[in-house]
């Protein structure tokens, strides 16, 4: 048996839909007798010192997990090795393509919605040379064979959705989100990958990216964001949503994690109670509205 995650990217502190979040994945992990591993996604979106008290919170919720915590930052070696590997199948190429550029070309009559419309796919070596001595460093991006991938999500069902040239490693050198976090699920053994269902739409490029790099396909669950009474995803300027600004009110982790159980309509008044009652079957499809 492989392990679940949570994967939180150090941008800030988590919010109480995040800890819902993270909760759902840890219950989906121990429930079904996974272990369960906490990565810090650091490669960008860095808030100094949010990463530990994104650990610490996660720990006063009475999360648990096994090993040590892994960051992002530390592994930029194991990215180069699996990004080599597809360079040398062929299967990259150089992409001078600036971001407005990329706007432009997507936002085309007929271009796929959201797609990278492959601009740099053809460059000739002569075109590629005279956009290095431009001076605009590349980014590498992942020659697709296919144009969408179907996967299968517990909460979702069949989910087919669009796959492009995505970028491997950006211009200036860091490896992109999508190769991180497949080569990192993989070498962490996470086979059940719960995370919210913003994450969906981006689900199907990362399966196909693990199938090309020869990788196990985890299983996925996208579960509903919280939105704050106007229907927009939760978030700091909404009011006190952190658990460090919930104790500041008034309230104990205990309460706050009982907050989050409710919502999910699980009985117990700690992690590990949840457990026992804990159904992926009756959790709730649609979005957590929380007052403020
Ligand atoms: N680090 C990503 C985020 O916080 C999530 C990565 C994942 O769950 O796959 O948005």
């Amino acid at each position: 048996m492989g392990n679940g995650r949570f994967a939180p990217s150090p941008s800030g502190d988590l919010h109480i839909g995040n800890l819902r979040t993270a909760l759902l994945a840890w219950l989906f992990a121990r429930s079904t007798g996974r272990g369960f591993v906490l990565r810090i996604d650091d490669l960008d979106r860095v808030r100094p010192g949010a990463a530990q008290r994104q650990i610490a919170d996660l720990a006063a919720i009475g999360l648990d997990w096994d090993g040590p915590v892994v960051r992002q930052t530390e592994r930029s070696g194991v990215y180069d090795a699996a990004i080599e590997r597809l360079i040398n199948a062929g299967l990259t190429y150089e992409c001078y393509c600036t971001r407005r550029e990329i706007q432009q070309a997507a936002s085309a009559p007929h271009a796929p919605q959201g797609a990278y419309p492959g601009t740099c796919r053809g460059l000739t070596d002569s075109e590629r040379t005279a956009k290095r001595a431009a001076g605009r460093p590349p980014a590498l991006r992942l020659r697709a064979a296919v144009r969408e991938f179907t996967i299968v999500d517990e909460l979702h069902g069949r989910f087919t959705g669009l796959v492009d040239d995505l970028v491997l490693r950006r211009g200036d050198g860091t490896t992109a989100y999508n190769l991180a976090v497949v080569v990192d699920d993989a070498d962490q053994r996470v086979d059940q990958v719960v995370r919210g269902d913003d994450l969906l739409s981006s689900t199907p490029r990362q399966a196909y990216l693990a199938e090309v790099l020869d990788l196990p396909i985890p299983t996925y669950a996208h579960v509903p964001l919280a939105l704050n009474e106007t229907g927009q995803r939760l978030a700091k300027r909404d009011g006190p949503v952190t658990l460090s600004e919930l104790i500041a009110g008034g309230q104990t982790a205990g309460q706050v994690l009982e907050t989050i159980a409710a919502s999910l309509g699980l009985v117990g008044t700690t992690s590990h109670a949840m457990l026992d009652t804990f159904d992926p079957r009756r959790l709730p499809t649609t979005p957590w509205v929380v007052s403020t």
